[in-house]
């Protein structure tokens, strides 16, 4: 082989050639209202005392190994129950393939609901493992018998459950859940990167069965930039993944950039009873305007279906008019027509309602 592409072609997996790289597009210059991000930073005096810490680390040394400090901390921030371990990854999405890397192996499978998360899916063809999406109900509840066969016929390895959902935005039912616990032999996996905004979780119901483990992320609270997750459940579970994560995942600024903000967890408080607030105007502004299908949501985001305009073509408009969120049209399937808007500041919100009745106009 004496060419580049020959070689790429024989040695990197069909499968991975095969996938789109996960896009991130350009936002500069315009409002960001389509990764689920908090708007807000935080009080001058804040970042004033913040920066006084960083000051006094040294970078020369490797990180706590384990996060000592910060795990201390995240118990605390996140109602951990004291007989849960738990881990940390470089964001939930690096959670989310350790798992999938201490599972792998021929026949083993990631299922879940669909739409859903796409890193499942994702993360599941880096590992070589089979991927079973098992779609929703129209209005993106659990399809419980549909669920149940699926993991009956499939005995999947390990089920992620988005809690609330992305990009739908709802809760599933806890009967549904429950049977879903019940039936799988193996894991599954209550995803509650939105937990902030929707004051539902199954982190008090850890222990009650022996397959449940609980993911969260400060991301969508207001630390996107530090990249850190948490793995909560039975130590049993947890002390092997363990073994598969990195042993520095956790850099020395996040660890001590999330110990520090945690600390002022009232700043972060505010924040998300503001973005709620938001989120019930923001809904109440969309369902006064016609031909559009508005989700009910226990998120920061609210998912939209254009029953007239064509979504390509409001997207396009939303932007040209300064206005970033994101297009699920590309996904196909329930999600046609779809667009999903980030809960942004009230003046964001406003400049995304006076774009969108613009566009549609
Ligand atoms: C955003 C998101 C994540 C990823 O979180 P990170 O911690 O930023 O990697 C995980 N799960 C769901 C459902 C999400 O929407």
């Amino acid at each position: 082989m004496n060419n580049i592409n020959e070689k790429v072609a024989h040695w990197v997996r069909p499968e991975i050639r095969g996938i789109a790289a996960y896009h991130v597009p350009d936002s500069a210059d315009l409002i960001k209202l389509d990764a689920m991000e908090n708007p807000y930073t935080w009080p001058e005096a804040l970042v004033e005392e913040w920066l006084e810490l960083l000051r006094e680390q040294p970078l020369n040394r490797y990180p706590d190994p384990t996060a000592k400090k910060l795990q201390q901390r995240l118990r605390e921030a996140m109602s951990v129950p004291d007989n849960m371990e738990i881990m940390l990854g470089n964001g939930s999405d690096e959670i989310i393939q350790i798992i999938a890397m201490a599972l792998q192996g021929p026949k083993r499978t990631i299922m879940a609901p669909d739409p859903s998360f796409v890193m499942y899916k994702m993360i599941a063809t880096f590992c070589g493992m089979d991927f079973v999406g098992v779609p929703l109900n129209e209005d993106f509840s659990l399809n419980h018998a549909d669920m149940i066969q699926a993991i009956e016929e499939t005995n999947p390895a390990v089920i992620f459950l988005a809690y609330p959902n992305n990009p739908t935005g709802n809760l599933f039912d806890d009967e549904v859940l429950e049977h879903i616990l019940q039936t799988s032999d193996g894991l599954v996996v209550i995803d509650e990167a939105y937990h902030a905004f929707a004051g539902k979780s199954y982190m008090q119901r850890l222990g009650e069965y022996d397959n449940l483990l609980v993911m969260r992320t400060v991301s969508k609270l207001g630390l996107a930039g530090l990249r850190l997750g948490l793995l909560a459940g039975p130590q049993e579970w947890l002390c092997e993944f363990d073994k598969v994560r990195l042993p520095y995942n956790i850099n020395v600024l996040t660890q001590l950039s999330a110990d520090f903000s945690l600390k002022h967890s009232d700043v972060f408080d505010e924040q998300t009873r503001t973005i709620c607030d938001e989120r019930t105007r923001l809904m109440q502004a969309l369902v006064k305007l016609p031909d559009i299908h508005v989700y009910p949501s226990a998120a920061n985001f609210i998912l939209l279906r254009l029953e007239q305009a064509n979504a390509d073509e409001v997207f396009a408009g939303l932007k040209e008019q300064g206005v970033l969120i994101k297009n699920l049209n590309g996904a196909g399937g329930p999600l046609v027509n779809c667009l999903r808007v980030t809960v942004g500041k009230p003046e964001e919100n406003d400049a995304f309602m006076t774009a969108l009745q613009m566009v549609l106009r």
